[in-house]
């Protein structure tokens, strides 16, 4: 592992500290000092590489907190179901980590992944078989027999897609006990799901607050924590009554709920990056502009009460979802800092800490990871610009200048464009015809979004 000598770069730690013109040394894959402590003991090192990153910001490498790396971009669940093989699915996820990667994402969470993939890339890239970032995975999503948001897609028993049923005590901690003996770093819970014959209602609990208290105690006696898939306020506070460790999305979060994550601190994850793209730009893709407002409006509706939470001490922590069509990898990783700071307000330095030192804790590195400090990994990004200003600078591909994993430099030369594998889209026709649109007299319209929101 060669060391590391990064001058004349404007340092931004993680922390939420401004940031200040240091230098940085690594050594054997850590940051061992910063500023002056770095020149003096660079200056008896020789020699040393030494990288100059005059007019960039040298930060710690972003982590993503909620992926699907196992995905390949579908855009519907009928693709992701029915139209991925294992062995194709494990390769293409590895060509996808390295997307990631290459686009200054150091660290992921994947939380479930199709045939439970996310454990064997991550198990290969600590094994330097494939090039990726590091990543936390979790195994199937648990549903109830109501389901998730894929509605009757979801059987009543067994395993679909990314996710498996589980009814009852003695199946619960079974299949917690097997997911954790299978090497998850996290168990997920699909808390809330979508009823198909109340769809105004939006996703309703369907897990007992008994059930969910199973899956959390049967995990923490092994180590291992859970987050939940949530949204709506009763949801939210069983979550917190049962241990749940993270809340992703917490969304329509009512007075009690928010007092109930204000009293456990119960880190959120909000995950508006996939509702914030189809709200911004779904009409370049087809999608139906009453599905792009209730997007908006699920954002706008959910801001002030994740502020107030935020504002609190309740950890917010960044994904992007990235995974869909509507999110593909390595795109917008960074989008969802752009969400906090133009939605809850966050300054760019509070959502880069979301983003870098909060996040550590979905990779489970927190205090190794995510912060630019002596002793941590060199997990670190050189970008041109300064992001403390404007976060998008961390979205722009040609100002990523370095990317480094424990010290190490990863090959930024983007791979050359590759088709899809055979049977692997959902193939259609086209959009509907009728007489009006071959007449040219009306517009096809093709939905371009999943059935419902991940
Ligand atoms: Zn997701």
């Amino acid at each position: 592992m060669s060391d590391l000598y990064i001058v004349n770069g404007s340092v931004i730690d993680g922390t939420g500290a401004a940031p200040r013109a240091e230098s940085v040394l690594v050594e054997n894959g850590r940051i061992v000092a910063l500023g002056q402590a770095a020149d003096a003991t660079a200056a008896a090192r020789q020699p040393l590489r030494r990288l100059d990153a005059a007019g960039a910001t040298v930060m710690p490498g972003l982590i993503d907190g909620h992926t699907h790396v196992s995905f390949d971009e579908p855009n519907s669940n009928d693709e992701l179901f029915f139209h991925r093989r294992h062995a194709l699915a494990a390769i293409v996820a590895a060509r996808n980590a390295k997307r990631i990667l290459q686009s200054g994402v150091t660290g992921i969470m994947d939380a479930d992944s199709i045939f439970e993939l996310g454990i064997d890339l991550r198990d290969a890239i600590e094994a330097g078989i494939v090039d990726g970032p590091r990543i936390s995975s979790g195994a199937y999503a648990l549903w109830t027999s109501v389901g998730g948001t894929a509605g009757r897609l979801i059987p009543d028993h067994g395993v679909m897609g990314y996710g498996k049923v589980v009814a009852g005590r003695d199946q619960i901690v079974s299949e917690v006990r097997r997911q954790i003996k299978a090497g998850a770093d996290w168990i997920k819970v699909h808390v809330t799901g979508l009823v198909p014959r109340h769809p105004l209602r939006g996703e309703v609990k369907s897990w007992s607050l008994d059930e969910l208290k199973c899956v959390c105690d049967t995990a923490h006696e092994l180590g291992i924590p859970v987050l939940g898939h949530v949204r709506g306020g009763d949801s939210i506070r069983d979550c917190v009554a049962a241990g749940m460790d993270l809340i992703l999305h917490a969304t329509l979060m009512d007075e009690t709920a928010l007092e109930a994550v204000v009293g456990s601190r119960t880190p959120i994850m909000p995950v508006f990056t996939f509702q914030a793209n189809l709200a911004d730009f779904g009409g370049t893709v087809g999608a139906d502009p009453m599905v792009m407002e209730m997007f908006r409006r699920e954002i706008a509706d959910s801001a002030t009460m994740l502020r107030r939470a935020y504002d609190a001490g309740v950890p917010l922590l960044c994904g992007s979802e990235s995974g869909f069509s509507i999110t593909p990898y390595g795109e917008w990783h960074y989008r969802e800092l752009e969400v906090f700071v133009r939605d809850l307000g966050l300054s760019p330095l509070q959502a880069i800490q979301c983003a870098t030192q909060a996040n550590a804790f979905a990779l489970r590195m927190s205090g190794q990871v995510g912060e630019l400090l002596p002793g941590r990994l060199a997990d670190l990004i050189v970008v041109a610009g300064d992001p403390s200003k404007d976060v998008a600078v961390l979205g722009d591909r040609t100002r990523l200048k370095h990317v480094f994993v424990a010290g190490r430099e990863v090959d930024l030369t983007p791979d050359l464009p590759r088709g899809d594998p055979p049977g692997w889209r959902v193939s259609t026709y086209g959009a509907r015809l009728d007489q009006a649109v071959a007449r040219g007299l009306s517009a096809a319209r093709r939905p371009a979004t999943p059935e419902h929101e991940p």
